[in-house]
């Protein structure tokens, strides 16, 4: 597993505890530090910290609330707390648990005590992610798998129905590829699955976008916050980047080469629609791509 620097968010509304604290961890970790309960949040979902330390008693919102309202959010529920405070009757203790928090340090703080205590839940966490990572991939190619995408495209339709905004999705399917593999066996068949994945890939890059395997020889692009004209653009890079790859296939009846055919749907989310209405109409679209020629963008 890689040495990236973990980071850890420290939330204390005295400046000298933070200190104090950051100065203990040392400089194997990165560290990032709020000192109201209001800032803890706010970074906890723009920077995704391994480990939140959490102090319990501060103005206006207190430590309790911070880890309710983190457990309550998606992006940041699985962020693990320990909160570290001075109160120390058992029923305080019990309370922190029970609301999510994963420890509970009570000050004033014993140095070796908090290293150890954080380094293993860095570990706990860092493994954690290793696993995540793994099951949300697709085996063969390496890019995320149907469930990831599932999960992806049900955040990202809640956060559009909230926003307001378009939301695009791209179906797209390897041409004559049962050919391919009749005519070429399936080991090349793979690696004509792995090479268009990773030229897919690189296509899609803005914060959101995702290309994923959908099955098959079908992958899925994913698009939030994204118009019409903006999705066929990507699209008609996806089709000249898969061509661009030069995959020879004599057995296609519309190239030399591998191609695909592409399906575009954008939807403004709204509540008597769901995401399988767009992956309905993207579907759709592939079909009559397919129908008209191949290796074509219809939208
Ligand atoms: P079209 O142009 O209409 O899309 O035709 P097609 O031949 O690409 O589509 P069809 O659905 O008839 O065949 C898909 C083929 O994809 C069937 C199967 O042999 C192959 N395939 C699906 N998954 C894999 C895989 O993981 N590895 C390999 N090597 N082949 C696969
Ligand atoms: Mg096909
Ligand atoms: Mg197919």
């Amino acid at each position: 597993m890689a040495a990236n620097k973990q980071k850890i968010l420290i939330v204390d509304d005295t400046p000298q505890n933070i200190e104090v604290l950051a100065e203990v961890l040392g400089p194997d970790q990165e560290i990032l530090f709020a000192v109201s309960g209001r800032d803890g949040l706010d970074i906890a979902l723009s920077e995704a910290p391994d480990l939140i330390l959490l102090d319990v008693m501060m103005p206006e919102m207190d430590g309790y609330e911070v880890c309710t309202r983190l457990k309550a959010e998606e992006r940041t529920k699985d962020i693990p707390v320990i909160f570290i405070t001075a109160l120390n009757q058992e029923d305080d203790e019990a309370k922190g648990l029970e609301i999510g928090a994963i420890d509970y340090i009570t000050k004033p703080i014993s140095p070796p005590i908090v290293r150890a205590r954080v380094k293993n839940h860095l570990e706990l966490k860092r493994y954690r992610d290793f696993l995540e990572n793994l099951s949300s991939l697709d085996g063969l190619t390496g890019v995320p798998n149907r469930r990831r995408f599932d999960e992806c495209l049900d955040l990202e339709w809640r956060r559009a129905l909230r926003s307001g905004g378009p939301f695009a999705l791209i179906m797209m399917d390897i041409d004559f590829f049962k050919a391919f593999n009749d005519n070429y066996g399936h080991v090349l068949g793979d690696d004509c699955l792995k090479r268009v994945a990773a030229a897919l890939a690189t296509v899609a890059r803005r914060p959101g976008d995702m290309v994923a395997r959908y099955g098959g020889e079908e992958f899925v692009c994913l698009l939030p916050e994204t118009n019409i004209e903006g999705a066929v653009q990507v699209a008609d890079s996806l089709r000249e980047k898969v061509i661009s790859q030069g995959i020879p296939h004599r057995f296609s009846s519309v190239a030399g080469h591998v191609t695909m055919s592409f399906g575009v749907a954008v939807m403004i989310p709204s509540l008597n629609k769901s995401p399988t209405d767009l992956i309905k109409l993207a579907d759709e679209r592939l079909y009559q791509a397919k129908q008209t020629g191949r290796n074509r963008i219809i939208s």
